[in-house]
């Protein structure tokens, strides 16, 4: 069985001090309702220039929050200006890490082929990638939404073990959804995370497919969250703007 991952992607928002803050009345409001960490997951994904200041938060108060980064480099050191090797986020208690958002898929121009490379990056040191695949409006209407996600799946697992594949988690983020106010339906959402558990049976096995944690992205909400949950392909969520708001995050996490 798949421990449902509840994930909020702040994306370039919250400094360091804004982060501690957040994160605080997160822990709080979840402590308060008496969230059980082990039967859902909570995760938050801040800026990398957060991290330490977060690792720091949750070390001192022994949280069950756990934390990762929006990206990573597909190098481990050397002449890489402005990049962030996996090694670092390994060394601050990153457990997850954002690989393939359509936002940096759209204004970095990241390709199957590099996804490809920072996931093995992310793998080979120990960060758990949460590779984001979905597709954009006119794709959904030409009806080849799910031919196009699988094949984003497909390359970006290229030459990576069945053992590795287990363990990553994958989100599919409709484009069109994303930022937008307007959700995937809960079957929208389920026919992709079937799709994606079916080409992973392909790919590997079935034992694989059912290891792997699938989340919808995309305009995820408090009162929308539920209906997509009760879905039985989907572990979860990857949360962008409402996931700035600790409160309104804490209820998705719970799903109520
Ligand atoms: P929104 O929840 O703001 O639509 O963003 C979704 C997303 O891109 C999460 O990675």
């Amino acid at each position: 069985t798949r421990t449902p991952l509840m994930a909020g992607n702040w994306k370039m928002n919250l400094d360091h001090q804004q982060a501690i803050q957040t994160l605080q009345k997160l822990a709080w409001t979840l402590k308060d309702a008496k969230h059980d960490f082990s039967a859902v997951e909570v995760a938050v994904l801040p800026p990398f220039t957060d991290l330490r200041s977060v690792q720091t938060l949750v070390d001192a108060d022994k949280l069950e929050i756990v934390y990762g980064a929006q990206d990573v480099s597909a190098f481990t050191s050397g002449a890489y200006t402005g990049e962030i090797s996996p090694v670092f986020l390994a060394k601050l208690g990153v457990t997850y890490v954002a690989i393939g958002h359509s936002e940096r898929r759209e204004h970095h121009n990241e390709s199957d082929r590099l996804v490809n490379a920072k996931i093995k990056s992310a793998l080979g040191a120990g960060v758990i990638p949460i590779l984001c695949v979905g597709e954009d409006i006119d794709t959904r209407r030409a009806a080849a939404h799910v031919q196009h996600t699988l094949l984003q799946l497909e390359g970006a697992l290229e030459d990576i073990s069945a053992e590795q594949a287990k363990t990553i988690v994958v989100a599919y983020e409709p484009v069109w959804a994303i930022g937008t106010g307007e959700t995937a339906t809960p079957e929208d959402a389920q026919e992709m995370a079937e799709a994606i558990r079916g080409r992973l049976a392909e790919l590997y096995d079935r034992d694989t497919a059912d290891a792997v944690r699938v989340l919808y992205g995309g305009s995820v909400k408090s009162s929308n969250v539920a209906s997509i949950m009760a879905k039985p392909d989907v572990d979860g969520a990857l949360v962008g703007g409402a996931s700035l708001d600790p409160e309104e995050f804490a209820k998705i996490a719970r799903y109520q």
